[in-house]
């Protein structure tokens, strides 16, 4: 009989209760952020001092799980020491991996902790085995997140083609653009998506009731309108209803307000030889980390027992709770376009 090697399962943490609830669903690996720029979920009441990292780590290993510190941000021209700091603090602390973009973070790691692993945040866009190739070469990565840009059969031709495993994202919010980079809501909020930890800042959205519906707005540039029943996603400028040209009405133009949701191609992923499996949102709730890490626990688990594969009403209807607008999508995998 024939065995087939399940992926990691990694699950968001933006606090140390949604660790241990992602530990307890069967998350493999859990990852988190410092209270600082150096992580790109940086926004108040949000992620871990040192003593959680520290508590986070001894529940993790106690299960025989493990904890990726993301310090996935672009250092600051000038001072990078926070960056220094943190991957000198993600050591002590007993981290497993760190989830890396900028290269000098990736060098100062590598020069100043051989030991420690390095996977290539998503934040790099690294969409090319040579690409990841290099990063492989000059500082050792061990593996590499794929921008959610890519097409099963060119997650397949990356794989074939280097030894450093591949993490690719099954659920969650999607980015359409450089991973988290673009300067859409820059431009709208004056502040960096990179190191203000999202793209639409709390302070920044605005609902604001009418007698027709409700009208979201970014620092006060309008992002869309519902009717009273209509499904309202985070006001992200890439996810607004706009109108373009001569359209007659406005609709998405970039984006749609959808969640990713790869549960049907879970096999062909596997099969592809993906290492892991993410599952993105530290920026939501302890319960959506515990609902959507168990569906995709039991997922896995069905494939590791051989059982038939079908992807459960049960698991969809979860996930569809904690959807992006209620909505979700195969997004690259089946987008007409490239
Ligand atoms: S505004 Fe949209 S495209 Fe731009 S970084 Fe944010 S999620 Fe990505």
């Amino acid at each position: 009989m024939s065995t087939i090697t399940i992926p990691d399962l990694v699950a968001p943490a933006g606090s140390l209760r949604a660790l241990t609830l992602a530990i307890d669903a069967g998350a493999d690996a859990v990852y988190l952020g410092l209270k600082n720029a150096t992580n790109a979920r940086n926004f108040a009441g949000l992620n871990f001092d040192d003593a959680q990292v520290r508590d986070g780590v001894a529940y993790a290993h106690s299960r025989g799980r493990q904890v990726l510190m993301a310090l996935n941000t672009f250092a600051d021209a000038r001072d990078d020491r926070p960056w220094r700091a943190a991957v000198d603090a993600a050591a002590a602390l007993g981290a497993d991996a760190l989830i890396v973009a900028d290269t000098a973070v990736l060098a100062y790691a590598r020069d100043h902790h051989p030991g420690l692993r390095l996977h290539l945040s998503v934040q790099a866009s690294a969409t090319t085995h040579t690409a990841i190739e290099y990063y492989r070469q000059r500082f050792g990565i061990q593996r590499a997140v794929l921008p959610r840009v890519l097409t099963l059969q060119q997650i397949q031709q990356v794989i074939r083609n280097t030894g450093v495993e591949i993490e690719v994202f099954g659920f969650g919010s999607l980015c359409v653009m450089v991973e988290g980079r673009c300067a859409l809501s820059s431009y709208a909020t004056g502040q960096s998506p990179n190191t203000a930890g999202v793209c639409s800042p709390p302070a920044a959205v605005q609902w604001i009731e009418g007698p027709t519906g409700v009208e979201a707005r970014l620092a006060g540039v309008l992002i869309d309108r519902y009717g009273p029943q209509e499904p309202r996603g985070y006001p992200t400028l890439c996810k607004g209803r706009f109108k373009v040209g001569d359209a007659a009405a406005p609709d998405y133009a970039l984006e749609e307000p959808t969640s990713l949701n790869t549960l049907a191609l879970l096999p062909q992923l596997i099969a592809s030889g993906v290492s892991a499996i993410k599952i993105e949102g530290r920026q939501r709730s302890p319960s959506y980390v515990a609902g959507v890490t168990r569906v995709w626990r039991e997922a896995l688990d069905s494939l590791r027992n051989g059982e038939r594969y079908s992807v459960q009403p049960a698991w969809q209807h979860e996930l569809g709770r904690w959807a992006e607008g209620q909505q979700s999508t195969l997004g690259a995998f089946d987008r007409p376009w490239r």
